[in-house]
């Protein structure tokens, strides 16, 4: 069944800005259901459940798009934890969780697919037939099951990006490709990255732009960047965290003694609610269509992103009321509000 939603992605990127909510292995790693490492999305089938509350959290948070969590459910990766044969029923049953509670709502579901590890530019040839056929079978099922369009996403070759974007352009449905920023300037096959875009958006991609690696001070300019370059729409799914010039990437964030904290012990970079407003409505500014969030995304940064583009969403029903905290609150005299502080630490 080909596009689910009678309006679809396209249509609604013409209406205005889509908010995308991603980083559902982070969150679900934090959560106790999926392994840092080999990352593999687990948790699919093994608590469906965990998974489902996610989605249902970033759908009351404002996100417009459910997301498969296929992510990483690809050949190469399920054989790094033994769990190849499981690979079908891993891929039909993400699909079909986003199914479910897109339904809740009024959310597209996307198809996912990413870096594959497999794609070897000195051997092009036959690593491209390795990488197209895992694309190949991964989006049948999720066509099966239903998805409105897809998402190809941290790619760090270009030529690897290219073949998603020809297998998504062969099932007829709109395709999202996005690349990761791990180094400076270029992807990894040598092309600047807003010049990767504009290939990738003269072959047909109707949404390019970068996703993860980078926090919004370091993602923005580069996007900034690709809209001047493009015609189509454009995607910006930063991760919320405080990168800046000399740390560019979250994986380049370091403490002040020098100790790396890619990938689990980030926290201490983590941009507030307020900042990843303020990068909703920056990235709004500048033009962007698809605004989004990636690995450390989590509910309250998404709803804080959708009351920033305007919208008021199920979950703004508990949004806060700091006037109303017994100890900040307005009706707290100034100078006991001083001693509870103080008391507090
Ligand atoms: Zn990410």
């Amino acid at each position: 069944m080909l596009g689910r939603s009678a309006r679809g992605i396209l249509d609604r990127l013409k209406a205005g800005v889509v908010l995308g909510a991603e980083g559902y292995v982070f969150e679900l790693e934090r959560r106790g259901y999926i392994k840092a490492g080999p990352y593999v999305p687990e948790v699919v089938l093994d608590f469906p459940d965990a998974l489902r509350e996610l989605h249902r959290e970033f759908l009351r948070a404002g996100a417009d798009v459910m997301v498969a969590l296929t992510y990483y459910a690809h050949r190469g990766k399920l054989k790094d934890v033994g769990r190849e044969n499981d690979l079908e029923a891993m891929n039909r049953q993400a699909v079909r969780i986003a199914n479910e509670v897109a339904r809740e709502g009024d959310a597209l579901v996307a198809g996912d697919i990413c870096n594959t590890w497999a794609y070897d530019p000195k051997d092009k040839e036959a690593s491209s037939r390795v990488v197209r056929s895992m694309y190949e079978e991964q989006l049948s099922w999720a066509v099966d099951e239903g998805i409105d369009f897809v998402i190809a996403e941290t790619n760090d070759y270009l030529g690897e990006a290219l073949i998603a974007l020809q297998v998504i352009k062969e099932l007829g449905l709109p395709a999202m490709v996005t690349l990761a920023t791990t180094r400076p300037q270029q992807t990894w096959d040598g092309y600047g990255y807003v010049d990767a875009c504009k290939i990738l958006a003269d072959h047909g991609a109707d949404i390019v732009g970068l996703n993860c690696d980078r926090g919004p001070a370091t993602m923005l300019p580069i996007i900034e960047q690709v809209r001047g370059a493009v015609s189509s729409y454009v995607a910006a799914q930063p991760v919320p965290y405080k990168t800046q010039a000399s740390m560019p990437t979250f994986e380049s964030l370091k403490t002040a003694d020098g100790t790396n904290v890619f990938p689990i012990a980030l926290e201490s970079f983590l941009c507030t609610r307020f900042e990843m407003a303020d990068y909703a409505r920056q990235a709004q500014a500048l033009g962007v269509n698809y605004v989004g969030i990636c690995c450390g995304g989590a509910p309250h940064y998404v709803r804080a992103m959708a009351e920033a583009l305007g919208r008021t969403v199920p979950a703004s029903r508990y949004s806060p009321a700091i006037e109303l905290h017994p100890m900040i609150g307005a009706k707290v005299e100034e100078k006991e509000k001083e001693f509870l502080v103080d008391w507090k630490g």
